[in-house]
């Protein structure tokens, strides 16, 4: 049986000044002594200059490694939590585990932070959710990120062997066709935020309920056949799930499949009428819930922020889309025309989106691709249908999109799921119910 693996977590990344204090002893490798309290580091002619509580360098070199002893933890000042979606801000963070510091070619270095894969567990299920949620929710959560995790590392080991794009583009000047993948990590595993699983340290883990999570699902994760599932989750489907190739590339993933998030079946989206039907009703769904007290049991407070997830409104002046739609596509699409649906998947989640200007006319996708043009931030997701508002010449004066859903809606439904549990469903029917046809196996052992 394999062991529990260590992992590298990126936590900042193209930095020139980093600083944060040591809480109990540490060693760097290559030098004799202990170190504690404040340090300081910044990049020099390529190397990290690392300095210690009395302002003293005690490394130059181009990888700083700090190990901790026994508990000790460290805290790292101005970490930059939500990077360029709506939430963004900055923390002081305090972690488990080792610190790498890596200098970049380009003059930069990367934190890096060593830690055994339940550790790392225990902080990305209390920051990807608050600690006092249901129990069997945690589980559940536990379980996808570890399996998403193992799985993204073993397609990493893969695609080392056989390197492609990391960033997959197809089309021409009239067609866009774009979708993300994790490969961008050079030299650490993971990212600590959203673009990989959020991982804000060991701060919030303020109720023992995400040990216990994690401790009560040691090495199990969800497999379909033989292989670990790409467990992958958002927050709200809107009501139906959403299948994988809406979301990134063309292929068929079996447990990755658009499910309905109710105890009866919905019909999917087919059509635009479809669509209009859809976002404008208000279905049963376990994602579709008012209670406050519940919602302010699961969330961070910063997701909180976000109201009315499940069906949600944007206008624009056209004037102001026009310009967003430069600034976030880098083209010039002149006066507005139009923007028409050309594809959707069975959520209502739009993967092919025609926008039509005076100047030029592109369809984009896919569904990230899409709510990144649309806002400033990102849309919450691309399940809408947009309606205008024209002024007396027939020019469009108003763009408004309602939607449904908040982010790609393929795997899990984080809501959907803490809200089952709320009602009984114990992790394993959980995860059944949103990765149809996989089972709950351990990985490793203690
Ligand atoms: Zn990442
Ligand atoms: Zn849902």
């Amino acid at each position: 049986m394999n062991k529990e693996p260590m992992i590298t977590v990126g936590i900042m990344d193209r930095q020139t000044n980093v600083s944060g204090t040591l809480n109990g002893n540490f060693h760097i490798d290559g030098f004799g002594g202990n170190l504690s309290g404040s340090f300081s580091a910044r990049t020099s002619d390529g190397a990290i200059v690392f300095k210690d509580i009395g302002g003293r360098d005690v490394a130059r070199s181009r990888s700083v490694r700090l190990m901790p002893h026994n508990d000790s933890t460290f805290t790292l000042f101005h970490v930059t939590i939500g990077i360029s979606f709506h939430w963004e801000r900055t923390e002081n963070q305090t972690f488990r585990g080792g610190i790498v510091l890596q200098s970049r070619d380009d003059g930069t270095m990367a934190v890096i932070n060593e830690v055994p894969l339940e550790d790392y567990l225990q902080s990305v299920v209390s920051s990807e959710m608050n600690a006092t949620a249901p129990l069997e929710f945690l589980k559940t959560h536990a379980i996808i990120s570890r399996s998403w995790l193992l799985s993204t590392l073993k397609r990493k080991k893969e695609k080392q062997a056989r390197p492609s794009p990391a960033a997959n583009v197809a089309g021409n000047e009239h067609e866009i066709m774009r979708w993300y993948e994790q490969e961008e990590h050079d030299i650490y595993d993971v990212c600590a935020d959203d673009h990989c699983q959020r991982y804000q340290g060991i701060t919030k883990i303020f109720s023992g309920n995400a040990e216990t999570a994690v401790r009560e699902t040691f090495g199990k994760v969800i497999m379909y056949r033989d292989e670990i599932c790409d467990a992958r989750y958002y927050k709200t489907c809107g009501g139906m799930t959403e299948d994988f190739c809406t979301a990134w590339g063309d292929k068929h993933v079996p447990y990755l499949i658009s499910i309905t998030d109710a105890p009866s079946q919905y019909s999917p989206v087919r059509t635009e009428e479809d669509a209009f039907a859809w976002i404008f009703s208000k279905p049963e769904a376990y994602c579709n819930t008012g209670d406050a007290g519940l919602l302010a049991k699961i969330l961070p407070d910063f997701d909180r922020e976000t109201k009315d997830f499940f069906r949600w409104k944007i206008e624009y002046a056209r004037e102001e889309l026009e310009e967003i739609l430069r600034e976030r596509s880098g083209l010039d699409f002149g006066t507005l025309k139009e923007i028409r649906p050309l594809q959707r998947g069975p959520s209502g989640r739009i993967f092919r989106l025609m926008i039509i200007g005076s100047k030029r006319t592109v369809v984009v996708g896919k569904e990230l691709e899409i709510r990144r043009w649309l806002s400033r931030s990102h849309l919450y997701s691309s399940a809408f249908v947009v309606t205008t508002k024209n002024g007396s010449g027939g020019e469009v004066e108003r763009f408004s999109f309602h939607g449904a859903g908040w982010g790609h809606g393929v795997g899990l439904c984080q809501i959907g799921a803490a809200v089952m549990a709320s009602k009984g469903f114990s992790a394993e029917q959980v995860l059944a119910h949103y990765f149809p046809g996989t089972e709950l196996r351990k990985a490793y052992e203690e």
